[in-house]
């Protein structure tokens, strides 16, 4: 079985439908795709109906959207009930300050000399439910001010660089315990990916699954080397994380990300599986 479980889709910041996102998952001979939008659940219906019709399973899932000691870190969470309130509005609320930034990101733009307005990112984002840094990326693109999105993140739109405006975000152990009380299961993505190493430590790690019952991390990640795949595979078993692996395939939005370039194996699926039947989760949508 080939399992991918974290993918995005034009419903966040990836460049495919997700009907387009699971036929192309059919033709890269993928059994199970979870798709992960970044703070939205609003494609897992058609994901779901796409895959059927393509022989694809999909595992419903989101990437949340956390920080801990000052930096974003980012939280996958699989078989979530999508209408639990709690975690709903903090999705709500996290959405909406990825608008409500935009203006504060167009000034300084702005004020660098790059007229990018927001309805420019409104018409870069078309379909998206929740708008990120690379629809503000793909409208810079489309003035002609930066080659590529990894180009405007390069010189712009990272944490540090002068268009960088932060916005709202749960606590990591917060959005643990939030998927936990929806029914889900929590595992950190690209927990040692851009600089994220030195606030998720391997005694933080630790912590958050003593304290929080953290359920897995993501090991196998274009964004780790293999000195870090073998570190948090050790890791996680000393720990007794479920340690996954996938592709975070953005479509033509990030390179190297093709879908099914890491996998999961069938062992950790089903533990997570396991998992979410016994917090009472959600395996289809609907
Ligand atoms: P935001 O959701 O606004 O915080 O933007 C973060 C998103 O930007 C993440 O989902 C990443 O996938 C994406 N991202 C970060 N760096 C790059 C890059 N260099 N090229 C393309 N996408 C990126
Ligand atoms: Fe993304
Ligand atoms: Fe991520
Ligand atoms: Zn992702």
């Amino acid at each position: 079985m080939r399992i991918d479980l974290h993918t995005h889709s034009t419903i966040s910041d990836g460049t495919d439908s997700p009907t387009r996102l699971m036929m192309k998952a059919a033709r890269s001979g993928l059994d199970v795709i979870a798709l992960t939008d970044h703070d939205t659940f609003d494609g897992l219906e058609e994901a779901q109906a796409a895959g059927q019709r393509f022989g694809v399973r999909l595992l419903p899932g989101l990437e949340m959207t956390c920080h801990i000691g000052g930096r974003d870190v980012h939280l996958l969470g699989y078989g979530t009930r999508l209408d639990d309130p709690v975690l709903g509005k903090e999705l709500q609320a996290t959405r909406v300050s990825r608008v409500t930034r935009l203006d504060a990101i167009c000034q300084r733009l702005s004020d660098a000399g790059m007229t990018v307005t927001v309805n420019d990112v409104h018409r870069a984002a078309g379909a998206a439910s929740s708008l990120g840094r690379p629809h503000i990326a793909d409208a810079m693109v489309a003035k002609g001010y930066v080659e590529d999105r990894d180009e405007a993140f390069r010189d712009w739109l990272s944490e540090g660089k002068p268009a960088y405006v932060s916005r709202r975000s749960v606590a990591l152990e917060d959005g643990i315990d939030l998927i936990h009380d929806a029914g889900g299961v929590a595992v950190l993505a690209h927990p040692w990916g851009r600089g994220t190493q030195q606030v998720l430590t391997p005694q933080v790690i630790a912590s958050l699954s003593a304290y929080h019952q953290l359920d897995g991390i993501e090991v196998d990640h274009q964004d780790h080397d293999p000195a870090a795949r073998r570190m948090l595979f050790d890791l996680g078993g000393r720990l007794g994380l479920v340690r996954t692996g996938a592709s975070d395939y953005h479509g033509a939005g990030k390179k190297d990300h093709e879908l099914g370039c890491n996998v999961t194996r069938e062992t950790a699926y089903r533990e997570l599986v396991t998992r979410i039947q016994l917090r009472r989760g959600v395996l289809r949508v609907r």
